[in-house]
């Protein structure tokens, strides 16, 4: 039987719509065989996502989506096949979950003197036991009609230069790098091509990654622009990295891809998976 693999997802344990027990269920529906739970900087939906998927006869990939830091950019690096328990990770997560919290008083103080007060305290509300990020912020923003929606949120008060951006300093890439590896896991930089960087700054960032014991490349991703599929693919060829594919699924407000709408893997391309089913 073919296999269909989605490896970053997200549930209410970071800003994913639906509670992990919820998400395992529409991966079901669309026909995903073996999904990976990515929360960001978190692992709290993992146990719930685990009895859903057992029930429901498919495999779940524990996993993490970690904020990090890399030359003063913001890049994400998934760690698939992680043992949630492993003391670095666990310590590692748990200073970034300091340094949300710690980022999200602030972006409400700077909301405030902009004349938006109580906001902090709402989306944290919202967010409730969940990781805060800035979609709290920006689904609390479009609710009190002060934004089009999520995206306009961000473009209006949340992005660089806007009321509400802070500047965050995340673990340094080569910390999240390690903390993935002494769990177990295997650490693949995300939609590497969202970051904006030139073709010239992606490459170091690569070589860089490689160096410091990354894995893979999401080259199949949901969030990906026609072209995207094979310059990541030629990226994974150059630097040697394995090969990942990710929705990178929210809720509702993305699409879910049904079965086959991910773009394949080309076929000389070894998939990250290969590291824990053969
Ligand atoms: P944070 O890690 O708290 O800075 O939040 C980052 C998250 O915000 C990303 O993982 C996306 O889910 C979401 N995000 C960032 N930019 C946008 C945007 N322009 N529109 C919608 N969601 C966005
Ligand atoms: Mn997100
Ligand atoms: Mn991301
Ligand atoms: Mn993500």
């Amino acid at each position: 039987m073919p296999e269909y693999y989605d490896l970053h997802t997200h549930s209410t344990a970071s800003d994913g719509a639906y509670p992990p027990a919820e998400l395992v269920g529409r991966a079901v529906l669309a026909g995903i065989t073996r999904l990976a739970l990515s929360d960001h900087d978190s692992t709290a939906g993992l146990d719930e996502a685990r009895v859903a998927a057992d029930s429901a006869g498919i495999g779940l990939i524990s996993a993490v989506e970690i904020s990090a830091t890399w030359q003063k950019k913001t890049i994400h690096i998934v760690g698939l096949n992680i043992d949630p328990a492993s003391d670095p990770l666990r310590e590692g997560l748990a200073g970034l979950r300091e340094i949300r919290g710690e980022r999200a008083r602030e972006i409400g103080r700077r909301l405030d003197h902009y004349g938006l007060p109580g906001v902090f305290e709402a989306v944290a509300a919202l967010a409730g036991s969940g990781m805060l990020t800035r979609t709290h912020f920006a689904r609390h923003l479009a609710d009190l009609g002060l934004a089009g929606g999520v995206g306009d949120a961000f473009d209006r008060y949340l992005t660089h230069g806007k009321p509400g951006y802070v500047a965050t300093h995340w673990a340094a890439m080569e910390e999240a790098i390690a903390w993935i590896r002494a769990a177990g896991g295997a650490a693949v930089l995300a939609h590497p091509r969202r970051y904006k960087l030139t073709g010239s700054w992606l490459r170091r960032l690569l070589g860089e990654f490689r160096e410091a014991g990354g894995a893979g490349i999401e080259v199949a991703s949901g969030t990906a622009a026609p072209g995207d599929v094979q310059a990541s693919a030629d990226l994974a060829r150059r630097f040697d990295l394995l090969a990942s594919v990710g929705s990178d699924f929210h809720g509702p407000d993305n699409f879910w891809p049904k079965l086959g709408r991910l773009p394949p893997l080309p076929g000389d391309l070894v998939p990250v998976w290969s590291l824990w089913t053969r």
